[in-house]
């Protein structure tokens, strides 16, 4: 779809030229051109949707944009830096602005969000990439255990039975595919939140998939969901933290010795990114998931789990169904269905690594 004509022609028309000082155009090597307003990086947002073919609706009054494609959608306001991805809040460092008569966004929309959800030329890649998962170590956490069964469903499924089978068959799924893989529990045995965390942090891996089952009081309720951090838990207080405890494992070794102020600011960086990368994660799974299995996609959440709090790369906490319903309850306990799951995981997870690849290349 192409961005109307006479949007276009609204964009250039609107005289809403704010004069800040210091405003310059800086190259971006992408053919878009960048502005530097108050010291920030900022994109015309009519140039960003242009290049990747993204339908975009202003709506003048409220100075509203909507963006929207293959069920990814963003609302923005201009003046205001709390926007809607997916319908989940989240909170850009600077505003959406008008500048030289057109909408501008932060380069933190840009990376994070616009070229996560609205990734370019993705089957071009994948026709090169010949579908491989691009990650190199995944840590797989089987939730509950031991003295510890989770929730248990109404003929006596038990969740940490479920948990288990599905992250060993995803282990031995991505095992096929080279990537190496790292289990929090291997067997029937309880673990406390703390060590999947440490066992999570130690293992260097690249992602953190924690596996659950769901219930719910109304019986009715069924589907797959999957879960990130919430925007509400403080990446700057969970860095400040982080560069008392942790050390920086990084190339350049100037990091290691340098002071804790700078270390707090780059895992600032990391937290943030790790929320992004885990946004999109989340999609891709739901959206691959959704012609994988025949149940309800209940899509994308956020919470404040202890396990995602404290995990220092991007993770995910997916809740594969509800023993509380009937139907899934009896589906979960069929291998052939945790089996569909493993492999509906997996396919999601060679979306998104490919969909990361492309945003490193893109930024390169
Ligand atoms: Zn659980």
């Amino acid at each position: 779809m192409k961005v109307d004509k006479s949007l276009k022609l609204f964009f250039l028309s609107i005289s809403l030229v704010l004069l800040i000082s210091g405003c310059v155009s800086v190259p971006t090597g992408e053919n878009i051109a960048a502005y530097s307003i108050g010291g920030k990086t900022y994109y015309p947002l009519i140039s960003l949707c242009d290049l990747r073919h993204i339908p975009m609706q202003y709506e003048p009054l409220l100075r509203t944009v909507y963006l929207s494609s293959n069920n990814k959608s963003v609302n923005l306001r201009v003046g205001d830096s709390l926007i809607l991805v997916n319908d989940n809040i989240m909170h850009l460092n600077s505003p959406v602005d008008v500048y030289q008569g057109t909408i501008v966004v932060p380069r933190q929309f840009k990376e994070e969000v616009f070229d996560v959800l609205f990734k370019p030329a993705a089957a071009a890649l994948r026709r090169r990439g010949a579908g491989r998962i691009k990650l190199a170590r995944v840590v797989i956490d089987a939730g509950h255990g031991g003295n510890d069964p989770g929730a248990i469903g109404r003929s006596g499924l038990r969740e940490k039975d479920i948990n288990l089978d599905i992250a060993k068959r995803l282990s031995s799924l991505l095992k096929e595919e080279g990537v190496q893989t790292a289990l929090t529990r291997s067997t029937d045995r309880f673990i406390p939140l703390s060590s999947r965390v440490s066992i999570a942090n130690r293992s260097g891996a690249d992602l953190f998939i924690s596996v659950h089952s769901n219930a719910a009081r109304s019986r009715s309720l069924s589907g797959f969901e999957v879960y990130y951090v919430a925007p509400s838990v403080s990446d700057a207080k969970r860095a400040a933290l982080t560069a008392r405890s942790a050390s920086l494992n990084l190339k350049d070794a100037a990091f290691a010795s340098s002071s804790q102020d700078l270390r707090t600011i780059v895992w600032d960086m990391i937290y943030a990114n790790s929320r992004a990368e885990s946004i999109a994660l989340s999609h891709s799974l739901c959206r691959i998931m959704d012609s994988c299995i025949d149940a309800n996609i209940l899509g994308v959440k956020n919470a404040r789990f202890q396990v995602l709090k404290g995990i220092r790369m991007p993770g995910i906490l997916i809740e594969v169904g509800f023993v509380s319903n009937l139907n899934e309850e009896r589906l979960l306990r069929t291998a052939a269905y945790r089996q569909k799951l493993a492999e509906g995981i997996v396919e999601g997870l060679r979306d998104y690594s490919q969909d990361m690849a492309l945003v490193e290349e893109s930024r390169r």
